[in-house]
C-alpha cells in the first residue's frame, strides 16, 4: 500500500493509540506494585524508576544527563500492621477505618471508648464527672471518646468540635463518620491518635464500645526526586513550554490499605507521559519540558523545590500547563488561573470551541490546589486543568484505575498540542 493511503487508512486509530496507551500506564501506576507512590514499601521510589525509563523509551533528553532532581522532607508514615477491631468485629482498613495522617504509633488491646452525647456538651460539670469516672476505671491509654459529628449542626457542632480538639490532645478520639473518607498525608504527628470509623460499620447506636487497636506509625526523613525531560526545539530556542503532571499519592496506610490514585493523578501522569511521547516524534518551535512532580500531596513539595531551584531560569518560561485529575471529562474541564491569563485562556477556549474536545473548558480564579501554584508565585505564566465528570472519588481506596473513563483523554491531548502551537507561534 502506498504511503499516504496507510496514513488515511490509519488516521481514524491515532486518536485511540493515546487514550490506549494512557490506559495502560495507569493501570500500571494504580497496581499494587505501586504502592499508591506513597511513602511505604518505596512506592513513589518505584514509580519515578518507571516514569524516567519511559521518556528514555520515547528518546526524551535530559538536564545534565539525568532525568532526577531529587530533595527530601519528613513525613509521617504508617509502615506495619495497622488493625481495628470494635466490639470483637474487625474493620477494614480504608474502607471502614481509617487512622488520621498525623496519628501516632498506638497499641491497645482494651480501649473503651464512650460516646459524648449533647447534654454533656452543653453541661461542663456532668462531662467531667464523666472522665474522672472513666479515668478511674481505665489506665488514660485505654479510655477514649467517640464524636458523631454529623448528628449535630450549628453551635452543638462547633462545641462537639471544639471539645474534640482539647479531648485529642491528651487521649484517644474516635469520629463515627456517614460520607466517605478523604485521607491525605501529615509530615507531623499528633500527641494522641485519631481514628475516623465508618458509622455504619460499628453498631452507632451504642454509647460505650470495646475497641483494639494497633497502629504502627512513624515520621522520617524522605528522599524524593521529580523527573524532568525535554524535547528540544527544532531550531535552538532559548524558551521552554512546560506540561508538568504529580506523580505521587498518598501510598499506604499499614501493609492492608493502598490508595491507588486513578484519577489523582495516574491520569494525569500518563497524559503527560503521552504529550512527551507526541513531542518526542514532533519537536515544537520551543523547548518542551515534561515535569513530573513528587510530594504534591505532602504541600505541593515538588513543584516548590523545583522553583526555588529551577534547571533554566524560570522566566523563560513561556507557558506552563499542569495536569492533574485527568481521568473523567464528561462534563468538561475547569481551569485555575483562567482569570489570571486571560489572553491565554480566549486562546484555550476558542481552539475548544472550533473543535469540541470536551464539553466545557470552565474558567476559575486563582487557587493553591496544585502544582502550577509556586510557578505562578514565581510569575510564571501557568494554567492547572482539572477534569470535571460523574467520577467522584477523591483521597480513598475508591479512586482506581476500574473507576477512570478517559472519555476526553484524547481530546484533552489534542487540545494541548494546539494550544502550545498557538502560543509559543504567536511570539
Ligand atoms: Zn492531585
Amino acid at each position: 500500500m502506498h504511503k499516504s493511503l496507510l496514513i488515511l487508512v490509519f488516521l481514524p486509530f491515532l486518536g485511540f493509540a493515546q487514550v490506549e496507551q494512557g490506559r495502560l500506564t495507569a493501570e500500571k501506576l494504580c497496581s499494587p506494585a505501586f504502592h499508591g507512590r506513597g511513602y511505604v514499601n518505596g512506592g513513589d521510589s518505584l514509580a519515578a524508576n518507571f516514569i524516567a525509563e519511559e521518556f528514555t523509551k520515547m528518546g526524551c533528553s535530559f538536564f545534565k544527563n539525568s532525568p532526577f532532581q531529587p530533595f527530601q522532607f519528613k513525613v509521617n508514615t504508617f509502615p506495619n500492621k495497622m488493625a481495628c477491631s470494635v466490639n470483637g468485629k474487625a474493620l477494614i482498613p480504608g474502607k471502614d477505618f481509617v487512622v488520621d495522617p498525623a496519628c501516632p504509633a498506638y497499641q491497645v488491646d482494651s480501649l473503651k471508648v464512650y460516646r459524648i452525647s449533647v447534654e454533656e456538651l452543653f453541661n461542663g460539670k456532668k462531662l467531667k464527672n464523666k472522665i474522672s469516672q472513666a479515668a478511674m476505671s481505665q489506665s488514660k491509654t485505654a479510655l477514649g471518646f467517640a464524636f458523631h459529628f454529623s448528628l449535630w449542626k450549628g453551635d452543638t457542632l462547633k462545641k462537639a468540635q471544639e471539645l474534640a480538639k482539647v479531648l485529642g490532645e491528651s487521649m484517644p478520639i474516635i469520629e463515627l463518620v456517614d460520607t466517605k473518607f478523604t485521607w491525605s498525608v501529615s509530615q507531623d504527628q499528633s500527641r494522641a491518635p485519631l481514628l475516623q470509623i465508618q458509622s455504619s460499620a460499628v453498631d452507632a447506636s451504642l454509647d460505650e464500645w470495646i475497641f483494639q487497636v494497633k497502629v504502627d506509625a512513624k515520621v522520617v526523613n524522605h528522599t524524593a526526586r521529580n523527573i524532568i525531560a525535554y524535547v528540544p526545539a527544532k531550531k535552538k530556542s532559548k524558551n521552554y513550554f512546560v506540561f508538568s503532571a504529580h506523580y505521587d499519592h498518598l501510598g499506604q496506610m499499614g501493609q492492608e490499605a493502598y490508595f491507588p490514585g486513578g484519577n489523582d493523578n495516574a491520569s494525569g501522569t500518563a497524559l503527560l507521559l503521552e504529550m512527551a511521547r507526541y513531542y518526542a516524534k514532533n519537536p515544537a518551535e520551543v523547548n518542551i519540558v515534561f515535569i513530573a512532580f513528587a510530594g504534591e500531596e505532602v504541600g505541593l513539595l515538588g513543584s516548590k523545590y523545583y522553583t526555588e531551584n529551577p534547571i533554566f531560569p524560570l522566566k523563560e518560561i513561556q507557558f506552563l500547563f499542569n495536569l492533574d485529575i485527568m481521568g473523567s471529562g464528561e462534563e468538561g474541564a475547569t481551569v485555575v488561573n483562567a482569570t489570571l491569563f486571560p489572553e491565554q485562556f480566549e486562546v484555550l477556549k476558542s481552539i475548544n470551541e472550533k473543535q469540541q474536545y470536551l464539553p466545557k473548558v470552565a474558567s476559575r480564579g486563582p487557587a493553591a490546589n496544585s502544582d502550577h501554584y509556586f510557578f505562578t508565585q514565581k510569575g510564571v505564566p501557568a494554567f492547572f486543568m482539572y477534569t470535571m465528570g460523574p467520577n467522584k472519588h477523591y483521597h480513598d481506596v475508591y479512586d482506581t484505575y476500574e473507576e477512570l473513563s478517559f472519555n476526553k483523554f484524547n481530546g484533552i491531548y489534542q487540545l494541548l498540542i494546539d494550544f502550545e502551537k498557538v502560543i509559543c507561534w504567536k511570539r
